[in-house]
Parts: C-alpha cells; sequence; structure tokens
C-alpha cells in the first residue's frame, strides 16, 4: 500500500539521517575534448534515466550521483568552453579555482596522448595552491603503450598521474579506489563561503554597467586594495557596501571601452559567460527607460542556466515617468516569467538613487542559495502536500513522490525519489510549493526527479 511505501523512511529526520544523506562531491576539470563527459559517464555507470533534470538548468555544471564499493558521491560534471575560444584558459582556470570551493576533491583529466599543454600548466598551477585534494588523470590510455606518455604527466606537480581509458574503462577501478581514499565522509562544512561572495554585474551594452560601478566605488574608500588571506585577480574589483566586503568579478572589461570591432558582440558574451561562471550572484541590470529586449532576455538566461543567485537592477530609474512605469509592469509579467524568484530594485546610477538597496536584494538571494533543508523538515512538507494534491496519473498508474532530499546547495538541488514519471505542471506545483514553505528568494532552485521501479 501506499504507506508502506512511506514506512520504508526515517521521516523524523535526525541527524543521523541527514548525514547520510549528504554526500561529498567530487569535481571533474579539464579542457574540452580530454574526455570529461565520458569519465563522468563511465563514474556513474550509465547516464540514461540517472538524473531527469527540469528544463533550464544548467547545461553547465550537473551534478550526477555515483556510488562506488558502496559509498555515495555526488560527481559535478563541469562544463566545456568552445576549443578555440579566447580567454579558454581564464575560464578553465575559474572553473578550477570554482572547483576548489566548491567541492570536495578535484579530479583534473588531461589527454596522455596529446601531453600537457599551457592551459593543463595553468589549471595544475592554481589547483596546486589550493588544499582541495587533487588526483591527476591520464586519459585516453588505451593501452600499455601510452603508459610511457602518461608518465610524462608527473611534471604538472600534482603527484602520480593515473593512466585510465575512459572510453573502455581501463584502470577506472583503481582510480576510484584512489577518490574514495582522498574523498572525506562527508562534505566540507561551509564549503565556499571563504572570502568576498563574488558578483558579476551583467546587461547588454549601454545599460549603464561601468556607470553604476562608477558609483558603487566612487568614493574611494569604498575600494579595497586586498582582504587577509584574498589573491585578488586583477580583472576583479574589491568594493566596500553595507560593511562588507564584495568582489565584483571581471570587471576590467567595464572600465574599458570595448572597441566595436567585428566579433566584438561575441566576445562580449563570452566575457558574460565567464563573469557568470565566476560569481555567486549576478546583478543584471536592465534600461528601465526602454523596452526590455531580445539581448536582455539572452543575458538572463545565461544567468539562470548557470543555476547563480539573480538580482535584477532596473537601471536609468530618474528616465521613468507613469506611462513607462505602467508598460514596464506589463513587459515584466511577460518577459521575467522565467525568474519570479529573482529580487528586484530600482536605480539611477546617474543619480545614486537606491544604489544601497542593492545590498540587502543580494544578501537575501545568497541567503537562499545557500541553504539547506533538514530531510526531516523537507520531507515531513512533501508527505502533507503530496497527500493533498497528488501526482496526476499517467499512462494509467498514479506514480507516488516517496522521498525526497536536498543533493546540493548553491543553487539548492533537490532530487525526488517517485515511482513514475512527473508531469511537468505537477513539478511546478512541486516547486512552488516548496519555495512557499521554504523561502528561496533570489535564488533558483532546481528539482530532478529519480525513478525507481
Ligand atoms: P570533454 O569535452 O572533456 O567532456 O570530452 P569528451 O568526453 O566529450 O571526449 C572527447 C573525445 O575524446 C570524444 O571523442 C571521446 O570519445 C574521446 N575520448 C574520451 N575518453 C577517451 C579515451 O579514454 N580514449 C580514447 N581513445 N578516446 C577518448
Ligand atoms: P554600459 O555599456 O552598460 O557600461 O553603460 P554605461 O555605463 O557606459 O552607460 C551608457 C549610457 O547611459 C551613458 O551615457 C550613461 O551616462 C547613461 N546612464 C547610465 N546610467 C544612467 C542612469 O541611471 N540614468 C541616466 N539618465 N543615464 C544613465
Amino acid at each position: 500500500s501506499e504507506e508502506s511505501d512511506w514506512e520504508d523512511i526515517d521521516f523524523e529526520g535526525d541527524g543521523e539521517a541527514e548525514a547520510e544523506v549528504a554526500v561529498p562531491t567530487l569535481a571533474v576539470v579539464g579542457r574540452p575534448n580530454v574526455g570529461k563527459s565520458t569519465l563522468v559517464n563511465r563514474i556513474i555507470g550509465r547516464r540514461e534515466a540517472v538524473v531527469e533534470d527540469v528544463p533550464g538548468v544548467t547545461r553547465d555544471r550537473v551534478s550526477y550521483e555515483a556510488n562506488w564499493s558502496g559509498r555515495r558521491f555526488m560527481v559535478q560534471d563541469t562544463g566545456g568552453w568552445e576549443p578555440d575560444a579566447k580567454g579558454m584558459q581564464q575560464s578553465i582556470a575559474r572553473q578550477a579555482e570554482m572547483a576548489m570551493q566548491t567541492a570536495d576533491a578535484i579530479l583534473l583529466v588531461v589527454d596522455a596522448v596529446v601531453g600537457a599543454t599551457a592551459t593543463d600548466e595553468a589549471v595544475a598551477r592554481v589547483l596546486r595552491r589550493g588544499k582541495t585534494p587533487v588526483i591527476l588523470v591520464a586519459n585516453k590510455v588505451d593501452d600499455e603503450r601510452t603508459e610511457s606518455e602518461a608518465a610524462l604527466l608527473w611534471s604538472l606537480g600534482l603527484g602520480e598521474p593515473r593512466p585510465v581509458s575512459a572510453t573502455h574503462g581501463r584502470g577506472t577501478g583503481d582510480l576510484l579506489d584512489d577518490v574514495l581514499a582522498v574523498l572525506p565522509e562527508t562534505p566540507r562544512e561551509g564549503t565556499g563561503v571563504a572570502g568576498p561572495r563574488r558578483v558579476a554585474l551583467v546587461g547588454k551594452p549601454n545599460v549603464g554597467k561601468s556607470s553604476l560601478l562608477n558609483k558603487l566605488t566612487g568614493d574611494e574608500r569604498s575600494v579595497v586594495h586586498d582582504v587577509a588571506g584574498t589573491t585578488v585577480d586583477p580583472v576583479d574589483s574589491l568594493v566596500e557596501l553595507g560593511g562588507k566586503v564584495w568582489r565584483f568579478v571581471d570587471t576590467a572589461g567595464l572600465r574599458k571601452r570595448v572597441s566595436h570591432a567585428s566579433g566584438a558582440e561575441f566576445y562580449a558574451s563570452l566575457r558574460t559567460k565567464g563573469a557568470i561562471d565566476a560569481a555567486e550572484v549576478a546583478i543584471l541590470l536592465l534600461d528601465a527607460s526602454e523596452v526590455i529586449s531580445e539581448q536582455d532576455l539572452r543575458v538572463l538566461s545565461m544567468v539562470a542556466d548557470a543555476g547563480r543567485a539573480l538580482v535584477i537592477a532596473f537601471n536609468k530609474w530618474d528616465l521613468v515617468d507613469d506611462d513607462r512605469r505602467g508598460q514596464l509592469e506589463k513587459e515584466i509579467d511577460r518577459d521575467l516569467m522565467r525568474v519570479p524568484w529573482a529580487q528586484r530594485v530600482n536605480v539611477s546610477a546617474k543619480t545614486g538613487r537606491a544604489v544601497q538597496k542593492l545590498v540587502p536584494a543580494l544578501e537575501t538571494s545568497l541567503a537562499s542559495w545557500d541553504k539547506r533543508i533538514s530531510t526531516g523538515q523537507l520531507n515531513s512538507w512533501l508527505k502533507e502536500v503530496v497527500a493533498a494534491t497528488p501526482p496526476p496519473m499517467r499512462g494509467g498508474r498514479l506514480p507516488r513522490v516517496m522521498f525526497a532530499t536536498q543533493a546540493s546547495t548553491r543553487p539548492p538541488t533537490f532530487v525526488l525519489f517517485t515511482t513514475g514519471f512527473l508531469e511537468a505542471g505537477y513539478r511546478r506545483f512541486l516547486e512552488r510549493r516548496l519555495r512557499e514553505e521554504f523561502n528561496f528568494d533570489g535564488s533558483p532552485v532546481r528539482i530532478s526527479v529519480r525513478i525507481r521501479e
């Protein structure tokens, strides 16, 4: 009966149940084409039917659950960049930095046949600085002959290269044994919250990004040159706002006026994407005096797809009259429905109006982004909601929602275990109710459905 499924689970959710659910994360980083995805597939066993994601989730960083020798952990597949894109080295170095903050162990994958490239060396340098354990994977060692190539990767200074063939599975069992040896039993506490929070200021050209940055840093005292224990990337700005230091990432591009040479827009969009990836929260600037455009929505999609917290700042509010305000409300209803949870602030970089309101909006959004709901709380809520409104029938069967767990934070990601497919409408309903109950203002929430036969 329905009841017996529920009884299998400890809904009281005491500390023990929670500890059992919080599993550590292994991040897989490296250049494009070295075989990261192939290796992730190998580690999780098979990709199909693993985690079914709600539309609109990231294509950049996806976590999958894995199990080796009876130990569970999450595998974070970090996205690839176009091989020849400018700034790739920097973006991969950032990917590595992000992994150091969010993961409990890292696999750096290198193509043993190609050997160590300048980008591999740059990433290795970044990883050597951190405290997160790193295992160097020499991939594409499909046979014994290639093993000698793998040995050359000692030069990266990350210890012994583990030769594997992600395609054939050669060496991957030994690799996973090594992973378990360095992976802690439970995730590090407060992973990634150290240091100034990272903010990306993004928006299409001429919305007022550099004006706003100037306003925020205009008072020289607000510009901070160093913070204990923090290395400041010269392209970032440390800014003191509301008594706290924030790191505005990749502001170098905002300070220089970028020329409108051919391809400038393409590079601007890569740069925007890089800034969003490096940030925890994005301030999306819109020009409130103009109609919300396709280009605005493209930047919005980048933030939403990357799973970052979001504050929408309507700039040039000094130019907005009553007529325009009414129109804008309609545009918001039409165009911003994808992110009804985003914090919204009306500002003027020119007059300085309300720019201080950005701080509480950033703080609220980040608190939601970091939020963790205990398994007990989550399941007593779920039990109630599902009992009151069960999912619709599928193929003559009533899917049962058995159990939920929060797989990760930043953004909050939940996995629902069910006996059948849940329609998109019902998943949206659950997300709405989840937000009402636990309040994730300012942050995206992801819900994956895992079907157990
Ligand atoms: P990613 O961009 O790092 O995720 O790389 P992919 O996993 O997409 O792999 C890039 C290419 O390398 C694909 O054509 C794979 O089939 C190939 N590849 C991946 N692992 C191996 C391997 O162990 N041996 C060989 N020979 N090819 C591999
Ligand atoms: P960016 O390309 O996004 O960095 O935009 P800029 O900061 O260069 O601003 C583009 C133009 O908008 C400039 O002429 C600014 O003076 C103007 N601008 C920026 N913010 C405001 C504002 O709040 N009100 C008004 N009226 N103009 C603004």
